[in-house]
């Protein structure tokens, strides 16, 4: 459906039109795919969605705090939309929504119901930041708006601060290009019904690929530069039924990499070179089209320009706490930035980059490393999880021309920033420190040592990573060709698409390295590739 017939108005007066009318007389104006504004709140409203199915997005939760979580959507008739002035099909001012949380999947038990807004600005989506819950339990909800009503979806409070917890069971994903798969690694993570998803970064892709055709396309078959072009990225994303229903059944928490706005880009440093102040323009799109999407609160991640927090600490009662990293918005350039192609990742040494090992630059912003040193070391939790976006583990790599050095775009580009972490870890004897990461498409499970270079060195913390869901992975050969110089890589896999289950308990954390069948069969199977687990009071993972 065209932006131009969501436009066109009932000819009949109807009492709908009436009812829009008179609502506009009271100061607030409907979008024009909705005949008549929302009169009152919640089911009762009497508007009526001329065509499109409104909630063709679907809903999310996120966020979870022991009163409640922040839930979303979006308003988006049409999804994808050609024209940037009507987002999802959608033009004029801000409909206000009803909403409705019960005690019970039917929704028969209603404890809250009220409105929300959907604001033009925002491409009327609603970020509602739910309190007045009762700890440690599901919820169920929907929106409506006039004669529509969302799917019901799923969120879960946090238990109440410091009770006693027994068990969490939570997932990672992370690298979901659209164009390399079908979501099946999703669909297999939403029936294993975990507490939570924790997503790990490049949730959508910028690019577009070059190798066509490819299983499944971008629907508009460019890069996303520009606010329009991401929306219509994350929207495509969001009709897949598997993700879809995977953000109506499970709570999210979520950090991103480096597509949701530029391969490796680095704060105000992209890859192609770009001007600082022009790619910031570029930033502050790419990243208020991730707030739109995603069930974040505006309490703490309204954009600003192309600035936008994103980093917390959740806990859950005494089992554990996540400290969610943003490994992108406040990272030192990459080391040895120079034309014509190494604005990204590449090799680099000590001797070929000295910038490389200078103690000033940061992975994650000296501001928010100070943050997460504070929490870790104060942390009352029994296990301590820095979700982040890309490999922490040293890892020593020679390109297939021979070239020895590390990668710069991942922690291995910011050794200090690194080595200050994991000797505060050990300064601060933090509780059972698990690093969780993504970005590099293979499994690994390594052992985080105080200096990777002495094998006799402490293991202070383990690090686990997922497999993308459906982006290629690097190449196994080439990878596993690295391991006799890396001794701390205890485990590492890139030829399978997938996500890490993990069942955490008060003695141990359980993780399962969960592979589909076949990125290409929309109906792949789920196996476990391998399981590790960590022991309280021991880092690494038993093998
Ligand atoms: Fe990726
Ligand atoms: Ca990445």
């Amino acid at each position: 459906m065209s932006a131009r017939h969501a436009r066109e108005w009932p000819i009949a007066p109807t009492r709908r039109a009436f009812l829009r009318l008179a609502c506009g007389a009271a100061g607030l104006v409907a979008a024009p795919a909705l005949v008549g504004c929302v009169a009152g709140s919640g089911a009762g409203s009497s508007a009526a969605w001329r065509q499109g199915n409104p909630f063709s997005l679907g809903v999310a939760s996120g966020d979870p705090a022991p009163d409640g979580f922040v839930l979303w959507t979006r308003l988006a008739p049409d999804p994808l939309a050609a024209d940037p002035t009507t987002p999802g099909g959608m033009s004029g001012g801000a409909v206000t929504l009803g909403y409705e949380i019960a005690s019970d999947p039917t929704l028969r038990t209603i404890v809250q119901r009220g409105t929300a807004i959907a604001e033009p600005r925002f491409a009327y989506s609603t970020h509602l930041e739910v309190t007045g819950l009762a700890p440690g339990r599901p919820y169920w909800y929907r929106f409506t708006s006039g004669d529509a009503a969302s799917r019901i979806g799923r969120a879960v409070t946090a238990p109440a601060p410091g009770a006693k917890l027994d068990r969490l069971r939570f997932a990672f994903a992370s690298c979901s290009h659209y164009e390399y798969g079908y979501f099946s690694a999703y669909r297999h993570l939403t029936d294993e019904n975990p507490d939570l998803v924790l997503f790990l970064g490049d949730y959508i892709y910028e690019f577009t690929s070059r190798r066509r055709p490819t299983l499944r396309q971008h629907s508009d078959g460019i890069t996303a530069t520009t606010l329009p072009t991401y929306r219509n990225r994350y929207a495509q994303y969001r009709t897949d039924p598997d993700l879809q229903r995977l953000h109506a059944e499970i709570t999210a928490l979520t950090t991103w990499d480096d597509h949701e706005v530029q391969n490796d880009y680095a704060d105000q440093w992209s890859e192609t070179f770009d001007p600082p102040e022009k790619f910031l323009l570029r930033r502050a799109a790419a990243y208020q089209a991730f707030y739109e999407h995603m069930p974040l609160r505006p309490s703490r991640s309204l954009p600003n320009g192309p600035a936008m927090r994103l980093y917390e600490r959740f806990a859950f009662g005494d089992l554990v706490e996540f400290s969610m990293i943003d490994g992108r918005q406040y990272r030192s350039r990459e080391a040895c930035y120079r034309r014509p192609n190494l604005g990204g990742g590449h090799l680099e040494s000590a001797a070929s980059c000295p910038e490389l090992i200078d103690p000033t630059r940061s992975m994650i912003g000296l501001a928010q490393e100070q943050w997460l040193f504070d929490g870790l070391a104060r942390s009352p939790a029994r296990w301590n999880v820095i979700a982040q976006d890309v490999l922490m583990a040293q890892l020593r790599e020679t390109d297939r021309e021979g070239t020895k050095g590390f990668w710069t775009d991942n922690w291995n580009g910011y050794p200090a920033s690194r080595a200050r972490l994991l000797q505060h870890i050990h300064d601060s004897k933090v509780a059972n420190p698990v690093v969780i990461g993504g970005d590099i498409h293979s499994f690994w499970n390594n052992d985080l040592k105080l200096d990777f270079d002495d094998p006799a060195s402490p293991t202070v913390a383990t690090e686990l990573v997922g497999t993308s869901i459906t982006s290629p992975g690097v190449p196994y050969e080439l990878f596993a060709s690295f391991l006799p110089e890396n001794p701390h890589v205890r485990f590492f896999e890139s030829r399978k698409r997938g996500y890490v289950m993990v069942d955490l308990a008060r003695d141990r954390m359980t993780a399962r390295f969960q592979t589909i069948s076949d990125v290409a069969d929309p109906q792949a199977t789920l196996s476990t590739l391998r399981s590790f687990t960590i022991e309280d009071g021991r880092a690494g993972a038993l093998v």
